[in-house]
């Protein structure tokens, strides 16, 4: 890993000494910073105004009481999150994530990278991530909308359609989504379609928003394979998880002619070398809410289901890390390139490792980054509220088509960054330097707010 420039190192401890217990927000911004000697030196503008500082400081942090009752009339108790992080470009803008690993310092990791993500589509929206340590696994329906619209009791206070607008993320998917713009819509007597996104078609939603996280990683990996001349035509990929993004980049990967062999859950991961039925898989996951060894038992026949072990075990060209943070590490990435692998993209945020990084670069595996590879949902939500604003609803192929450009765009302005400030060929620097210097050429403009 490159070594901080020495300007960088007072605020990186400040980062440390200021938010104690927060590794995730630590390595995140690390991993940033870890980037930008080169825009330091060409900046000093930045420091003079104290960017960097500011940038990684949220300019608002809510933290609430969640309380609910569940079906046995118990009253239950969970607490909720919303980290506006950086309104610099637009309104706050990033999804809200219910799993019992959440805490502060998860959701201040998210909405940094989400600042940045978010720039780099070139659409105009902040950055900010919300959520609760709520476990939806197990509970009832009826349990999941009580919980939605206590948490959006509070959360409405502080959300709008020009002052931050959550989506989904982990554990959150149409069902959250449509219990919790319900709420909303009862608490301000306003039918605000912008507020949220990854609403229902039905009522305000945009087509492909569902599919467009893992539709974009496809897409972006489909160009790093085009600069050398190489389609996904044959390929054999291995993406992690099961839920929404790992479903779509399934789906796309197949349509553009490769095989997904393996997906995976929190309780194993399956190998079904024809490749992953996604029909089955998303009856499964999301009608039957069951396992991926459900799958397995079903299938039958060579699938099978591994518990323990990783993954990454499975040899591929191309592994997509589509779970959760750092679910690929040295180990994995090791495994990785014994077995040849030759592009490692993240479609989960911050999946790899900074160890699994150094190890698939060592071992020359192009490698990049959840802030590029991901943006493509974020940005179709940017879509959806441009649709919202106009009252209007675009097709699927048009939509589909906005959100290839923009995957292009991202591709091609993260590699030409990389150039400008001689790291070429180097994604993860290109996209961080990107959206940095966005963001603070941006911060500059409007002074010290
Ligand atoms: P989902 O809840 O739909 O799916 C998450 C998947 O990851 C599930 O298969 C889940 O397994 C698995 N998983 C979650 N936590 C763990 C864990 N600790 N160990 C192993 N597996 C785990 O979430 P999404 O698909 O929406 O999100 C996945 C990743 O993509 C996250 O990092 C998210 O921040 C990122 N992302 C999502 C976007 C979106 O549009 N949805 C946009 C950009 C990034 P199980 O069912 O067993 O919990």
């Amino acid at each position: 890993m490159p070594a901080l420039d020495p300007a960088l190192e007072p605020v990186f401890d400040a980062v440390i000494a200021r938010n104690p217990g927060e590794p995730e927000f630590h390595q995140a911004v690390k991993e940033v910073f870890e980037s930008l000697a080169p825009v330091v030196r060409k900046h000093p503008e930045y420091m003079n105004a104290a960017i960097m500082e500011r940038l990684v400081e949220p300019e608002r942090q809510l933290i609430f009481r969640v309380p609910w009752v569940d079906d046995a009339g118990d009253v239950r108790l969970n607490r909720g999150f919303r980290v506006q992080f950086n309104s610099t470009l637009g309104p706050y803008k990033g999804g809200l994530r219910f799993h019992p690993s959440v805490n502060l310092g998860i959701i201040k990791f998210l909405g940094f990278e989400q600042t940045f993500k978010n720039a780099l589509t070139g659409m105009p929206i902040g950055g900010g991530k919300g959520g609760a340590d709520f476990d939806p696994k197990g509970k009832s329906d009826a349990e999941i909308m009580r919980f939605c619209q206590s948490y959006m009791t509070e959360l409405s206070r502080h959300i709008g359609e020009y002052t931050d607008v959550p989506a989904g993320d982990i554990g959150v998917g149409g069902r959250e989504l449509g219990y919790l713009f319900g709420q909303y819509k009862r608490l301000t007597n306003r039918y605000e379609s912008g507020v949220l996104t990854g609403k229902g078609i039905g009522w305000g939603g945009s087509l492909v928003r569902t599919e467009a996280t893992g539709y974009g990683t496809v897409f972006f990996v489909d160009e790093m394979l085009q600069r050398h001349g190489e389609t996904l035509e044959g390929k054999r990929v291995v993406a992690s998880g099961s839920g929404n993004v790992a479903r779509y980049a399934i789906e796309k990967a197949h349509q553009l002619g490769a095989t997904v062999v393996a997906c995976s859950d929190s309780g194993g991961y399956v190998v079904d070398e024809r490749g992953i039925d996604l029909e089955l898989l998303i009856d499964i996951k999301e009608r039957r809410r069951g396992r991926v060894f459900d799958y397995a038992d079903e299938k039958g026949g060579s699938v099978r289901h591994i518990t323990g072990g990783q993954i990454w075990d499975v040899p591929c060209d191309i592994a997509l890390p589509c779970a959760t943070q750092n679910e690929l590490d040295e180990r994995g990435a090791a495994a990785l390139v014994t077995n040849g692998t030759r592009i490692v993209a993240e479609g989960a945020n911050m999946p790899t490792t900074p160890d699994g990084v150094a190890v698939l670069r060592a071992g020359g595996v192009l490698f990049a980054p959840a802030k590029a590879v991901n943006a493509g949902g974020v940005a179709t939500s940017a879509l959806e509220m441009q649709q919202n604003a106009s009252r209007d609803s675009w097709s699927f192929e048009h939509t589909e088509e906005r959100l290839a450009d923009i995957m292009r765009g991202i591709h091609d302005r993260v590699l030409d960054t990389a150039d400008a400030y001689g790291v070429p060929d180097d994604y993860v620097a290109g996209a961080n330097i990107a959206g940095v210097t966005q963001v603070a050429d941006a911060m500059l403009a409007l002074g010290v707010i």
